[in-house]
């Protein structure tokens, strides 16, 4: 176990910002995760668990216990003709998980390469990507409950999973630690393809695509796209993609003929967020330190000396300019930490 005081955070969050915390506690195993949420201390203490920290945004130095698993392997826990079962510590970044995964040939989360993060939180954010989102191959959620102590193992219906959501981001639920996560992978490929810029990259494969062609057509088109976190401080979407009703949409698309949409359950219709905040005059454009990525409108970063406050009040300009302009609320997918 390692406990730190007044411990920088700077490398656990993708925003570079130069945070601290009161204390950081980091445990190896379940039999000191354990120890820490019976100490009397501990649960006087306001307290967060974080992962890689590339879907936080801090406000300001943190007051309580920041808690960080080094819980780690990949376990093969079962295997059949067509699939096998992997049981995956929570503090496995999750990438090495898919690279592992493509070099034995099991299919699945192929798409979900270089998603920067644990895979502990990406069980919990339903991390999702050129059509695959992390729910369609998690089988089971081993937990902690942070109040009862008891440990939990969860069903994938358990888990609740929507559009980046499960039940343990519902701040309305108990807390509950992510200890392990266990996916099941097709030995046989099963491939997810529709995605347009996906197929067009891949076109030279046909037909003779590979997982390792995916995933390294997955990781260009990143490469593309996003800023790399190591190099320029982001944390990825800033925003969720909002739903709106069809009576809404009809509305605008009137105005606006060539908005972009996508048909989702319930009659809503998704829309994407990066069009909505181009559309507003957002995109490209620098506040002070904090600027709004050129190739990815979503995309809030940090040009060097930007804090959390000042991305915070960006982001809300954003949102305003939006809510005015299409009447539509966006919503953060980063997670702010005060
Ligand atoms: C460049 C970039 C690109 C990205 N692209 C995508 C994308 O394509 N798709 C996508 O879905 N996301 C994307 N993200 C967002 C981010 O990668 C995911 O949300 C990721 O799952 C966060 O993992 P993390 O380990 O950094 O978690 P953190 O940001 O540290 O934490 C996220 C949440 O999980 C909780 N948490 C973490 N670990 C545990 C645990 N063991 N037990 C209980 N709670 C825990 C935290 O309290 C917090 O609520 C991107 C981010 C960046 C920076």
């Amino acid at each position: 176990m390692r406990i730190e005081e007044n411990y920088s955070l700077l490398a656990y969050n993708t925003f570079h910002l130069p945070v601290k915390a009161r204390w950081f506690m980091e445990y190896e195993n379940e039999e000191e995760l354990g120890r820490i949420l019976r100490d009397e201390y501990f649960q006087e203490c306001i307290s967060l668990h974080i992962g890689c920290g590339s879907n936080l945004l801090f406000i300001n130095d943190y007051r309580g216990i920041i808690l960080h698993s080094q819980i780690k392997g990949i376990q093969l826990v079962e295997e059949n003709e067509n699939t096998v079962l992997l049981r995956i510590g929570a503090a496995e970044i999750w990438d090495d998980v898919v690279a592992y995964a493509v070099s034995k040939g099991w299919g699945g989360i192929e798409n979900l390469s270089n998603i920067p993060g644990e895979a502990g939180a990406a069980a919990i954010q339903n991390i999702g990507a050129y059509g695959v989102e992390i729910k369609d191959v998690i089988e089971r959620v081993e937990t902690y409950n942070q109040l009862s102590f008891e440990k939990r193992i969860f069903t994938k219906e358990e888990c609740r999973y929507e559009y980046r959501y499960s039940f343990f981001k519902n701040e309305h639920n108990e807390p509950h630690i992510i200890t392990h996560i266990l996916i099941r992978l097709n030995k046989k490929p099963v491939y997810t393809l529709q995605y347009g810029t996906l197929k067009e990259t891949l076109a030279n494969y046909y037909p003779a695509i590979t997982l390792t062609h995916i995933r390294e057509a997955v990781i260009s088109i990143r490469k593309e796209k996003l800023p790399d976190p190591k190099i320029i401080g982001n944390a990825g979407s800033f925003f969720t993609n909002p739903f709106i009703t069809k009576q809404h949409f009809d509305k605008l698309k009137v105005q606006y003929p060539d908005m972009p949409f996508y048909p989702a359950l319930n009659n809503r219709i998704k829309i994407p967020a990066a069009w909505l905040i181009e559309q507003c005059g957002f995109k490209g454009k620098n506040h002070g330190q904090v600027g709004v990525y050129d190739k990815q409108a979503l995309v809030l970063t940090n040009l060097g000396d930007a804090n959390g406050h000042e991305i915070a009040l960006v982001a809300e300009s954003i949102r305003a300019a939006v809510k005015e302009r299409f009447d539509i609320e966006l919503t953060p997918e980063v997670k702010y930490v005060d």
